[in-house]
């Protein structure tokens, strides 16, 4: 049985939808080939229906069978459109018929224009929204941002996507947790000292600054993607996997964390790079990469520590850190567990247990004293080690399949982007104000020295 799906990418001749939105939907067309999907792209760019079809067959090449690439080719077109501009909005949206998606893969400021035009505007039966991080740039914007779109569709037909979400192994933290015996008894402040929440990236600005020196590392990566996280390993029990449930309990977890002190200046570092060398090749200085704006002061590796006041959390931080132009990528939740109170006599002391779930690649690894070679009073760390299986479908093939499903499990609730923006805000004032210094580190290195302390 095929399910028909009318897809209008808003921003189609931009780089979300080449290099991330067309790929995932291929491979989504590879495991679910009875989607029926007429792809509508629209943007401002005047490209040819041909060369609208190159570019979708570009995409979906490799991803999926011959035969699902054909059966979108057949029926997709490409509008130019100012998609701000209420009368071309109007035919667009009357075009598509009933249940549409708009995937509104479009600059921020164009995104909140084109949802204030679709409010003057006569909404079809059954229309999906989904839109593109980052939701706002401040709480305030965030609020007006999510008022908007409560006058468009219900909460449950808004998909606010935050990709990390997609991961399967994101979501699965929840199966690890709960579906484990030895694990669950563990996750509280009796037995771990504290949690680091680390996405480390060895890629430099790679031309990215129109989007990146306006976002920085707090923003493009703190604010959501590992508040949600943060959220996901600390939420308590949900009744069920389905999207209430579990956005309920993360939107909970996410009012009970605070700054580490209440003191956004004692509780978040910030640093930029400087030139080094990075997998071989010479990065220059941030300030210095085309298009950054040095008087913008954007960071490029973030820090902040958080609390979470619940009686299972009380006393342990969690330390959310991301940065670019890193010798070492990392991407993970690191768990430090408190070394056990009493060791029988004779044994050298225990190294404490270490959880580390890896998000890239999907892996757990778990550190034990165990003894050593050599000595048997003598303990060392052994880890005991897996790879954990990934999804076939890339993340945005996960998140297409939860959009054409109507499920918002995997998306960002507006209550929850606006926790997000309560939390981290503070700390974005401070910096405004420069009441946290800017370190320094070369790029290529470990992040600043005083921070390796
Ligand atoms: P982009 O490369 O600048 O593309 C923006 C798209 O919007 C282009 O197709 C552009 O078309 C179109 N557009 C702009 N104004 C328009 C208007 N008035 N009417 C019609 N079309 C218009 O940006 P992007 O990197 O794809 O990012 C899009 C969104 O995804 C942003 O919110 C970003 O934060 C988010 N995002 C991006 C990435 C990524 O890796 N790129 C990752 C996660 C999230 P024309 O050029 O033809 O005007």
């Amino acid at each position: 049985m095929t399910v028909p799906v009318t897809l209008a990418v808003l921003g189609a001749s931009g780089d979300l939808a080449h290099r991330l939105l067309l790929p995932g939907l291929g491979t989504l067309l590879s495991t679910n080939p009875e989607y029926d999907v007429t792809l509508v792209g629209c943007a401002t760019d005047p490209l040819s229906h041909d060369e609208w079809v190159a570019r979708v067959r570009e995409a979906l090449g490799g991803q999926c069978h011959k035969s699902s690439i054909e059966r979108v080719i057949a029926t997709t077109r490409y509008e130019q459109l100012d998609l701000t501009n209420p009368v071309a909005l109007r035919g667009l949206l009357k075009s598509l018929g009933d249940s549409p998606v708009l995937y509104l893969a479009l600059p921020p400021r164009v995104s909140m224009a084109v949802c204030k035009a679709l409010t003057t505007l006569e909404i079809p039966p059954g229309l999906r929204i989904a839109l593109e991080k980052p939701f706002g740039s401040d709480l305030a914007t965030a609020r007006e941002l999510n008022e908007v779109l409560a006058g468009l569709v219900p909460e449950n037909q808004l998909f606010r996507i935050d990709h990390y979400l997609g991961k399967s192994v994101v979501i699965n933290l929840l199966g690890l947790r709960f579906t484990n015996r030895i694990f669950e008894h563990a996750w509280n402040n009796q037995n771990i000292e504290r949690v680091d929440i680390t996405v480390d990236e060895v890629l430099a600005l790679e031309g990215r600054a129109r989007y990146y020196d306006g976002a920085g590392a707090m923003r493009d990566m703190i604010q959501s993607h590992l508040l949600l996280v943060l959220a996901l390993f600390a939420m308590e029990e949900p009744p069920s996997l389905n999207e209430r449930d579990v956005r309920d309990l993360i939107a909970l977890m996410l009012r009970h964390t605070h700054l580490w002190d209440g003191n956004p200046v004692t509780s978040s570092r910030r640093a930029r790079y400087a030139a080094g060398t990075v997998a071989g090749e010479s990065v220059p200085n941030y300030v210095d990469e085309p298009g950054v704006d040095p008087d913008r002061n954007t960071e490029t590796l973030a820090e902040v520590t958080v609390r979470i006041n619940t009686d299972r959390w009380a006393g342990v931080p969690f330390r959310l850190r991301s940065g670019k132009a890193l010798g070492d990528a990392r991407n993970g939740i690191t768990v430090v567990f408190r070394p056990v109170d009493h060791v029988p006599e004779g044994f050298t002391s225990a190294p404490p247990n270490v959880l580390s779930i890896g998000m890239k690649p999907a892996n757990i690894r778990l550190g034990l004293s165990t003894n050593a070679e050599s000595n048997r009073f003598e303990l060392n760390q052994s880890v005991l080690s897996t790879d954990l299986a990934e999804s076939p479908l890339k993340p945005y093939g996960e998140i297409l399949d939860s959009i054409f499903r109507g499920d918002p499990l995997l998306t960002v609730r507006g209550d929850v982007a606006e926790e997000c923006w309560r939390i981290v805000e503070p700390v974005l004032d401070a910096w405004h104000q420069g009441l946290v210094p800017m370190d320094e580190y070369r790029a290529g290195g470990a992040g600043p020295a005083r921070w390796n302390l």
